[in-house]
């Protein structure tokens, strides 16, 4: 089979595998769609800890399959099944996993991180993943398309429940990729009015295309516009979905009283620590929250709304490849060409 493999910093090559064997307490799938993300990206330029030349790592995070072969131990799992998967795998036994937490465990691994993922075309998904709820059947009305890309929405949505939105409040999210896109239809879905933010304007273009509901603003004055768009109160929301400390730290002076920011995406080590004003959260009683990955349960809230038709997951694919073009999709991501690009087996 053709498997997506990192070697190390700059080095991915599509190569001819063998199809993983599985033993009676595991699965395989055929992999159906399998997207690329930020991390796969990062992961790509960057190079990651215990991959090398010896120990290469088939990428691949946000995926879906459908069942060709199911151990003899395994119960409810059947052949010809359509199956969403869920990538954040934890020991079971910790205090987070026990709370439904596995994605903040300390021993998780998750495929396409730490194991092999779905950059191939097919996936072994161990005991663990099998047997606590990392697969979801999918419900009616999702394809294997969108199945795969509940992976990103669903991070989202672990930022989003922190927000605590309500109908008719002003929510900005700064950072136009595909996560800032997921937070929109998420905020939208929730009846809050969005405002996206980007340097790129192109990027911005493309979200106000797909989800004509949304407001954009490209330029110097943001403060100024979001006053205007707001009736001068200020944001209820603010979302940062991209990796800049300034950004981080514009948010605050933009919030309305009660305000609630996340802040989604990380900021790289070396630009730490983030300077803020934190008289701004004392005296307009601010909560700022941070959130990480996503939980199964988030996860599998997110088929829902796409089997309900609560939200057009779909629309933020602007780019499809089969296998053999992945190193071009690689690139095309790679330069924030479109919003979200896909492998279709
Ligand atoms: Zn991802
Ligand atoms: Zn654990």
């Amino acid at each position: 089979m053709l498997s997506l493999k990192l070697f190390g910093a700059n080095d991915i090559r599509l190569i001819e595998t063998a199809i993983p064997k599985i033993n009676d307490d595991e699965l395989l799938l055929k992999t159906d769609v399998a997207a690329i993300c930020g991390t796969d990206i990062r992961m790509w330029k960057n190079g990651y800890k215990g991959v090398d030349n010896n120990n290469p790592l088939t990428l691949g995070h946000e995926f879906s399959g459908t069942i060709v072969e199911v151990g003899k131990n395994v119960s409810f799992y059947k052949e010809g099944m359509q199956v969403a998967v869920q990538p954040n795998i934890g020991c079971g036994i910790c205090d987070r996993c026990v709370a439904g937490n596995f994605h903040l465990c300390d021993d998780y691994r998750a495929f396409g991180i730490n194991i092999d993922g779905a950059f191939a075309e097919y996936i072994r998904i161990p005991a663990e993943a099998v047997q606590r709820g990392n697969l979801a059947v999918l419900p009616k009305g999702v394809s294997p398309e969108e199945a795969a890309l509940t992976e990103p929405v669903s991070c989202a949505y672990n930022g989003f429940s922190k927000c605590f939105v309500k109908p008719g409040e002003y929510a900005l999210v700064v950072g136009a990729g595909p996560i800032g896109y997921s937070h929109a239809m998420l905020l939208h879905m929730a009846g809050a009015s969005v405002l996206m933010n980007d340097l790129s304007r192109e990027r911005l273009e493309l979200c106000k295309k797909f989800m004509p509901f949304i407001e954009t603003y490209h330029g110097n004055d943001l403060e100024g516009f979001v006053k205007e768009w707001t009736n001068g109160k200020g944001l209820d929301i603010a979302i940062t979905a991209c990796p800049v400390p300034e950004v981080q730290a514009a948010m605050l002076p933009l919030m309305d009283y009660g305000g609630r920011v996340n802040f989604f995406g990380g900021i790289p080590a070396s630009l730490q620590p983030v300077a803020l004003d934190t008289n701004i959260v004392h005296y307009r009683e601010l909560y700022l929250t941070g959130s990480t990955r996503s939980s199964i349960a988030h996860s599998r809230k997110i088929l829902e709304f796409v089997s309900q038709g609560l939200i057009d997951i779909k629309s933020m694919v602007t780019d499809r490849y089969e296998i053999n073009d992945i190193i071009t999709a690689f690139e095309n991501a790679g330069q924030a060409k479109g919003i979200k690009h896909v492998i279709t087996f």
